[in-house]
């Protein structure tokens, strides 16, 4: 039999409709019915099962849908206005009922009360109570009239249209873009890292972050419209993004030209905060220039820089430096290009760096190709690593090793007769290994001391301006039992904190010191990391090895009255 409409399609797949169903629902959907069973009762039951009645009743069920369609409210009800006169729409994107994307595909709400809800949502529950929560907020709501989605989806595309012109037309938008240059230009001028903008609660505040130390620049918070002004300017400025600025959703994007001088790109992280906010986040992108080419500036110790100098000269494997992110760490695999360059003229060195950071003459920086989620990068990432290794390289270094592809090739490139230079995001120098088995290698790769050539770690920690630092006198100054701790380890040295700041420091404070720590593994080590006994590795390595770790450095750099303890024990660890 041919089939005449959907309805009959439909009702011919009604007796049959059990057989897909797992065997054990089968079983008690049979047995119910059985239950019920009583005389005359069935009958009613199967009758409604018959494929003719069923398609009689679902066509008398669509025939009244559709007459409702046509004549918007029942005879009774107040007329809703002639489409050309509906008003604005409440539930557009800046629309008065803030109203988040997935619920903007099922219903449209207008000022003059016309309210169309799409027909296949008509019962969901966030429809319903939008409908309710405009009439509280004092709008007058006809009752919903059925559409398709293509007809609300249409409302909101010609409402997007029709704020477009508007926009560009206005100076607000112009200005809007001056003003996240200006905060750029600011942020840059103070050497941040970091813009943070977080409107929340009906205001809007902004914070630097400088030297890993996050401080608000504004004295009184701005209103929220104006933060949410910011927000959506920079997101118009931003040439790798989205299609469009969405309020309630986790955005990324990249700005890349038209920057103040100095900043080569800026990434862009917008989250949703609460109901209403809006959290941004702009990481500022620097044209670093290299302020010098050696690692006694950065604060290595003497016996570190050698060890670092011996990592260099093995022409084979992985050299990898850990910490979280603002650590350093590109600083100094910068320095190890550099020096890798003079110690080796005619050597090709390739670098893969999302972005390249700094310039670095006689190496070739490969960019990775601009993409804006996580899984685009991942893949252009790799792409970019498997090109540099059919480049023939000598040396190889890779921005970060993020995910199972990156790893994979970098070790790969270690195994087939490389020296490459990475770096990964771990606590410390022992759990890179951990860190590598957790990311997908494979444990036998990481148990060959001539593949893990070094794992290093390392921090930033502020140094204490030598102008206007304190003396600590008999440990009264120091926070709880600090004091105590420091006379333990240190019975002899003369501690210093930060001052109050002077004309020659920022609150007591100039500039940072690298506190590192690195292992050059041997087999034992290794055998321990990849069989999941890090707590004996890094007892073999303290006891055995007779390694030295972030806390050794941190506490010789607190006798030299270098850094502050309070600041070692927040940041590398308790002093015990
Ligand atoms: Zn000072």
């Amino acid at each position: 039999m041919e089939n005449h409409c959907d309805h009959i399609r439909f009702c011919q797949r009604q007796p049959g409709w059990q057989e897909g169903r797992p065997a054990q629902i089968r079983r008690k959907q049979q047995q119910n019915i059985r239950q019920h069973r009583k005389p005359g009762r069935y009958r009613i039951f199967k009758l409604f099962h018959h494929p003719i009645l069923r398609h009689a009743i679902n066509r008398a069920i669509h025939k009244m849908a559709a007459e409702t369609e046509n004549k918007p409210g029942t005879p009774g009800d107040p007329q809703p206005p002639a489409t050309q006169e509906r008003g604005e729409l409440l539930t557009a994107q800046d629309g008065l009922l803030r109203t988040p994307p997935a619920l903007r595909e099922k219903i449209a709400i207008f000022k003059s009360g016309l309210c169309l809800v799409a027909r296949t949502h008509a019962e969901d529950h966030d429809v319903i109570s939008a409908i309710a929560l405009a009439r509280r907020l004092g709008h007058h709501i006809y009752p919903p009239q059925y559409v398709d989605l293509g007809a609300i989806r249409a409302v909101y595309a010609e409402a997007a249209e029709a704020a477009k012109p508007k926009e560009a037309a206005g100076a607000s938008d112009t200005e809007m873009k001056k003003e996240v240059l200006d905060i750029l230009r600011q942020a840059s001028e103070a050497g941040t890292s970091d813009v943070h903008l977080v409107v929340e609660r009906g205001q809007t505040m902004v914070w630097f972050r400088r030297d890993g130390e996050r401080t608000p620049i504004i004295a009184h918070p701005w209103p929220a419209s104006h933060g949410h002004q910011i927000c959506r300017a920079a997101y118009a400025m931003a040439d790798v993004a989205d299609a469009s600025y969405e309020q309630f959703a986790y955005q990324a994007a990249r700005i890349s030209t038209g920057l103040p001088e100095g900043i080569q790109a800026i990434r862009l992280q917008f989250n949703p905060v609460g109901t209403d906010g809006r959290q941004l986040v702009m990481r500022l992108l620097y044209n670093k220039q290299s302020a010098g080419d050696n690692f006694e500036d950065l604060g290595f110790f003497p016996e570190q820089i050698e060890e670092l100098a011996l990592l260099r000269s093995f022409a084979v494997g992985i050299v990898c430096i850990s910490g979280p992110t603002g650590s350093g760490k590109s600083t100094t695999l910068e320095r190890m290009m550099r020096a890798l360059v003079k110690e080796n003229p005619g050597d090709h060195i390739l670098t893969v760096e999302d972005p390249p950071e700094y310039v670095i003459p006689g190496v070739v920086q490969l960019p990775v190709s601009n993409a804006h989620t996580d899984e685009q990068r991942a893949v252009a990432y790799a792409e970019a690593i498997a090109a540099a290794m059919r480049s023939d390289p000598d040396r190889m270094m890779i921005g970060e090793v993020r995910t199972k592809a990156s790893a994979d090739l970098a070790y790969r490139s270690a195994l087939t007769g490389h020296a490459v230079y990475t770096t990964v995001h771990a606590n410390d120098a022992i759990s890179i290994i951990p860190r590598f088995l957790d990311i997908g290698i494979e444990p036998y790769l990481l148990r060959d001391p001539g593949i893990v050539r070094g794992l290093t770690a390392q921090r930033l920690i502020r140094k204490i301006c030598p102008a206007c630092r304190k003396k600590v006198a008999a440990g009264s100054d120091l926070p709880g039992d600090l004091a105590a701790r420091l006379k333990k380890r240190l019975p002899d040295a003369e501690i210093y904190t930060a001052g109050p700041g002077c004309d020659k420091c920022r609150e007591g404070f100039k500039g940072r010191t690298v506190c590192a720590e690195i292992i050059m593994p041997d087999d034992k080590i290794l055998e321990l990391l990849t069989t999941g006994r890090k707590m004996d590795a890094l007892r073999y390595w303290l006891d055995e090895l007779h390694g030295k770790d972030m806390m050794h450095y941190a506490l010789k750099l607190i006798a030299a009255g270098l850094v502050d303890p309070v600041e070692i024990d927040r940041k590398i660890g308790r002093i015990e």
